[in-house]
């Protein structure tokens, strides 16, 4: 408690408010625009219209709302796959509680459970363990997605049930990886980005040093931002100040969580079960080169894949359907409520598009906070 307020002290965000607008506004006078400045997280997306920081930071900062919410780049095909997955009579389907509400191609995984399908939610993928132990004639199956932040838990997870030697117990892997994403961004850039506030969470695992090549390749400056008022305007006072100075580097405004080298467990522990830089297909983003990952093929017993049937997909994958304005959200070339379906046709409780289901969603952030 003593720890967020801190955190969220009033006068400590005036006089960061402050302090970035005595830089930021000179600048975009100086350059004619306002700066771009993309947040990549969902997090963030949803702190800066929780607290009202949208209000208080200047118009001479425009945010680009990134890619960083798993939930939303989820493909359709995945929520299909997930859907033959959960509706076979012997599986046990379970997963966090925000994909099932995300619409699939014929139905979202909502709407699968309430046509007879056994979908649990958990917190953990290790609860996972104990359902297949406790359910030891029905394959359990865990719909594994997140970006670098998850990985961990699921690799963890799938190396304690190969120990425990389960057997019935699977993984449905759509992880992406921040890196190839930010890079794929950069090099297909159509929109003008000037710098990057950083994910906290994602930078917890991979560490600060790996955003180098940002700053090398794109010469665009990134700092890592915590998700709290004051840990979020202290990144962006930063990265400002870069900008105004003509650096680009990689800094970090969360080191009380980020290292520079990330958390060398959970590393270990990614490569040691998944395979690193397969190209995957991404809603709003296409196909962007090595931005998956794939189980090793020693743990193949754990691929959920091997329940899928092949023909239902390709089936199904002909009826998809997608509100083409989250694509444009995604890639920071609409802002939410510029969609026509926005509070109209497309709300949390009767979601279009996936933006809208996810607790980290920007449609959701836009709905929740940003007024009428
Ligand atoms: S309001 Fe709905 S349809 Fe429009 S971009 Fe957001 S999620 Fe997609």
């Amino acid at each position: 408690m003593m720890l967020t307020s801190v955190f969220r002290d009033s006068s400590q965000v005036t006089k960061q408010v402050k302090l970035i607008q005595t830089v930021a506004d000179p600048l975009a006078d100086k350059w004619g625009r306002p700066l771009q400045i993309m947040e990549v997280c969902g997090g963030h997306t949803h702190a800066i219209f929780k607290f009202g920081l949208d209000q208080l930071i200047p118009k001479s900062i425009e945010f680009i709302h990134g890619p960083g919410c798993p939930v939303c780049v989820l493909p359709i095909e995945a929520i299909d796959q997930a859907v033959t997955i959960a509706e076979q009579s012997d599986v046990i389907f379970t997963s966090f509680g925000d994909p099932l509400r995300v619409p699939g191609s014929k139905k979202s995984l909502l709407k699968a459970k309430a046509q007879g399908a056994d979908i649990q939610v958990l917190y953990s993928p290790l609860d996972a363990i104990a359902l297949a132990k406790n359910n030891p004639d029905k394959q359990v199956v865990f719909f594994a997605i997140g970006f670098d932040t998850t990985m961990p838990s699921i690799a963890f997870s799938l190396l304690t049930a190969a120990q425990q030697g389960i057997n019935n117990l699977r993984f449905l892997c759509h992880h992406i990886r921040l890196m190839p994403t930010l890079m794929a961004l950069l090099a297909g850039e159509k929109v003008q980005l000037d710098g990057f506030v950083g994910p906290g969470h994602v930078s917890m695992v991979i560490g600060a040093h790996a955003y180098q090549p940002i700053a090398k390749r794109y010469r665009k400056p990134l700092v890592i931002a915590g998700f709290e008022p004051v840990d979020f305007l202290q990144a962006l006072y930063q990265l400002i100040l870069q900008l105004a100075q003509g650096r680009c580097e990689i800094e970090n405004a969360y080191a009380r969580v980020v290292t520079a080298e990330g958390n060398l467990s959970a590393q270990q522990a990614i490569s040691t079960v998944f395979d690193d830089g397969v190209d995957s297909q991404w809603r709003g983003l296409g196909v962007v080169p090595g931005s998956s990952v794939k189980i090793k093929e020693c743990y193949q017993a754990f691929d959920a894949r091997q329940l899928l049937n092949n023909t239902v997909l390709s089936q199904s994958s002909v009826e998809i359907k997608d509100p083409g304005y989250c694509n444009a959200v995604l890639m920071g070339k609409l802002k939410p409520d510029q969609c026509p379906l926005f509070r109209k046709q497309c709300t949390p409780e009767n979601p279009k598009g996936a933006l809208m289901v996810s607790g980290e969603g920007a449609c959701a952030a836009y709905y929740y906070y940003k007024g009428t």
